[in-house]
């Protein structure tokens, strides 16, 4: 199994998996169809499926385009209002493309019918791979929108949380620098968090992606699968783990309110002087 990452818009990845003996391929969260028909053709394999992780525009706006170019193709996804979706499956589903089993995890927190995929291939010394979306990323983990802080325990540590350790991580956006800033502020001696953070700074200086991680590292410095230590729960000064995750929810989101303010007006000034500065280069 070779997995492609893609990538697009602001910070979003979109995947493509390729079955490298039968040359089958299996696209997760298509937010920009062109780009992904090129990749499609540049490996010469042959696109069948789409799987969608939620609902969100910048995880399925490319669904409808896709399925437009490509007559037949399957797009599944666990929520009724994923565009284009031709079939809605269920939690514990399992689906294969050539030697490639898919185990469909229902991850509700960041919306109610967010799905995770779980792949593994037959015969193969590979470690599997999960496909998490916005349900969980390196580091931390989507905003917590549509469900209980209960339902999205759950979804963490005990459907994601339980895959086997060496299991490959791809997520849905390029936030770790973020995540991993609160991880450090929520254990500020935990030294798991100061190497990853340091690596994820290295790598974007280098622009270069964090997926994908493994589980098992993401248990050792991420504060939303660890929810039952003892720092974490100092921390939000809660003791019950769905508590704990509601109060780390919350922190979380007035941290990137308080750090990320400044981003998109320095982006703007950024275009304003790219368009002052280029009838003077002519
Ligand atoms: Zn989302």
């Amino acid at each position: 199994m070779k997995v492609k990452v893609i990538p697009v818009l602001e910070d979003n990845y979109m995947y493509l998996v390729i079955e490298e003996h039968t040359r089958e391929a299996v696209a997760v969260d298509v937010a920009v169809p062109k780009r992904l028909l090129e990749i499609v053709g540049r490996e010469g394999v042959s696109l069948t499926t789409v799987l969608t992780t939620h609902h969100h525009w910048d995880h399925a706006r490319g669904n409808a385009e896709l399925a437009r170019l490509r007559p037949g193709l399957a797009v599944l996804g666990a929520d009724e209002r994923i565009c284009a979706l031709t079939r809605r499956l269920v939690h514990g589903e399992e689906l294969q493309f050539g030697a490639i089993h898919v185990r469909c995890l229902l991850t509700p927190g960041h919306t109610s019918g967010h799905m995770s995929y779980f792949l593994w291939e037959e015969d193969c010394p590979d470690p599997p791979a999960v496909f998490s979306g916005d349900a969980l990323s390196v580091g931390g983990c989507g905003l917590r929108l549509e469900s209980t802080a209960q339902q999205m325990y759950q979804s963490l540590v005990e459907t994601l949380g339980t895959l086997p350790p060496e299991t490959k991580v791809f997520c849905g956006h390029e936030h770790t620098l973020g995540n991993l800033e609160f991880a450090q502020k929520v254990e500020p001696g935990n030294d798991h968090v100061r190497a990853k953070l340091s690596w994820a700074k290295k790598r974007d200086e280098d622009d270069m992606p964090t997926v994908p991680s493994t589980l098992g590292e993401e248990l050792l410095y991420n504060p939303f699968l660890r929810v039952a230590e003892e720092p974490v729960c100092k921390f939000t000064g809660k003791a019950a783990p769905a508590e704990v995750l509601e109060a780390l929810c919350r922190e979380r989101a007035s941290f990137e309110r308080a750090a990320e303010p400044l981003q998109p007006q320095a982006r703007a000034l950024l275009a304003l002087q790219w368009g002052l500065s280029t009838p003077q280069q002519k």
